[in-house]
């Protein structure tokens, strides 16, 4: 391996690792800052939602850290257990988050559309593109080769799409929070550090792949 494939390679392993451990330990730092305001993630996100005049979504406790998000087919809020039994900022911000979600759902926001139309095209490029990639590379077929890599292209454009409903989830939260008069201006900021954090892991999880397609470009080209 040259340089920079060398560096692309370990470089992106580093960053995604760096931003996992990252919104891990933030999260156990404000898993121990209550929120004053005496609700838990659960009462939050279920205020939120009735405040918005969401009455078809369920807030349901699931299993494992970290294990938060909303699903859009049954339209359920599904929190961690610490989450949705605690009121620490981060259970306060993760469910408060997971509802962003919900309520782009219910509004029909662009972004969540369009993420949704590639996600099926995504899945099927994230279970074959490597091996796609490397029957490409040893049998020397450049269409192959490409295809892989186009599908690689495909996971980097859904991981794209994903940035913007990330980021707008989270500045609904923040803004929701505020408005409702739940969090202080301390623990609004607070708040805002876990959820960066929590953000910066799908940045992380893009560079990840743009790299590794740049990485499988210049060994192409060094092969040929
Ligand atoms: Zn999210």
């Amino acid at each position: 391996m040259q340089g920079l494939e060398i560096i692309l390679l370990f470089g992106a392993m580093i960053l995604v690792m760096w931003s996992q451990s990252k919104v891990q330990n933030k999260y156990q730092q404000y898993s121990r800052v209550a929120v004053n305001a005496h609700y838990t993630g659960a009462e939050i996100a279920r205020l939120i939602l009735k405040r918005k005049g969401i009455y078809d979504v369920q807030v349901e406790m699931g299993q494992g850290l970290l294990s938060d998000h909303y699903d859009p087919r049954t339209k359920i809020v599904r929190l961690s257990p610490d989450v949705y039994n605690t009121n620490s900022v981060a259970a306060v911000s993760i469910a408060a988050h997971e509802v962003g979600h919900a309520i782009q759902h219910a509004e029909n926001y662009g972004g969540i559309a369009l993420r949704n139309t590639i996600l099926p095209a995504a899945i099927v490029s994230g279970h074959l593109a490597w091996g796609v990639i490397i029957i490409g590379l040893f049998s020397n077929i450049d269409a192959i080769f490409f295809t892989g890599i186009l599908m690689l292209g495909v996971i980097a454009l859904f991981q794209t799409i994903t940035l913007p409903v990330e980021f707008n989830a989270s500045s609904r939260a923040i803004g929701l929070l505020t408005d409702m008069g739940i969090l202080s201006a301390d623990e609004r900021s607070y708040a805002k550090d876990m959820l960066s954090a929590a953000a910066f892991t799908y940045v992380a999880a893009l560079i990840a792949t743009l790299a590794q397609i740049m990485r499988l470009l210049l060994l192409r080209g060094r092969r040929r």
